[in-house]
């Protein structure tokens, strides 16, 4: 059985997409990619999808807007060009979005939103209020107040929380990496690519790699937990390439590319 055809079918979706793809190594914003992203999310919007859209990148575009020259490591001037940053990015978002009349919004969270069963409802039903108005919300943690305790260690964790929260159907990671291998696939060309991975054994897991080197902001190893996560709440999960986020219609249309993760519910 094809379990790649049930996308298609899937209403609510989130999309995450990693620092290193929204922006160039210098920090400032890759309009070609943000663009492109707005123009497929709008049009998902349309075709009657719940859509979430968890972005990543406050950090590295307020360091730029600043002119930082380095990603800053004191808490503080972190938390400053986040806030910075998170401004910028939505600024061009809803430019870009306005581009084809897609409303959107912006919701930051931290881990206690979640933890707190008053704020963690109030979260989801200002969730799908959004979602009956077709406006796209847009997540990130709330880097300006979020203190260390309470702070979504990466905006995986953060993508597959929000996803359990809105009980979505599928969350797509689009990342610099196009899969998940069997091997590193930049030291070790033979590395094979794995299409479906039914459930993040401890094996699967040990093919992360080493953390944060060679992979994107949150690393392998944050998707694979995110995964897992995922499979847990009834979401499937995709990680692919994000360099052209169109193939967000590739992944929908049931196209075999990067890697799905099944949920739990989904193998019945
Ligand atoms: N919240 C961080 C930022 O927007 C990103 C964290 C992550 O990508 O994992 O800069």
């Amino acid at each position: 059985m094809d379990y790649r055809q049930k996308l298609k079918d899937h209403k609510r979706i989130v999309i995450k997409i990693g620092t290193s793809t929204v922006t160039y190594p210098n920090g400032r914003i890759n309009l070609k990619r943000m663009e492109q992203l707005a123009w497929v999310l709008a049009d998902l919007n349309n075709q009657g999808k719940d859509v979430v859209l968890v972005s990543s990148g406050a950090m590295g575009v307020g360091s730029a807007d600043l002119g930082l020259t380095e990603r800053p490591t004191e808490i503080r001037l972190k938390q400053a060009a986040a806030s910075v940053g998170q401004a910028s990015l939505i600024q061009i978002y809803k430019n870009f979005f306005n581009e084809y009349n897609q409303k959107v919004a912006q919701i930051l969270l931290t881990k206690e939103d979640i933890k707190n069963e008053e704020r963690r409802t109030t979260a989801s039903t200002t969730f799908e209020t959004l979602f009956r108005m077709q406006v796209v919300p847009i997540v990130n943690n709330n880097d300006a107040v979020a203190t260390v305790n309470f702070e979504f260690s990466d905006n995986d964790t953060l993508s597959a929380v929000v996803a359990n929260l809105i009980g979505a159907d599928l969350l797509v990671l689009l990342t610099d990496i196009d899969a998940l291998y069997d091997a590193n696939p930049r030291k070790n060309p033979g590395a094979k690519r794995i299409s479906v991975v039914e459930e993040v054994t401890d094996n699967i897991l040990s093919m992360a790699g080493e953390k944060g080197s060679i992979f994107s902001v949150g690393g392998m190893e944050t998707k694979l937990l995110a995964a897992k996560r995922c499979r847990e709440s009834r979401t499937d999960m995709v990680i692919a390439l994000g360099e052209d986020p169109r193939i967000l219609n590739k992944i929908i249309e049931g196209e075999d590319i990067g890697t799905l993760f099944i949920n739990k519910e989904f193998q019945k």
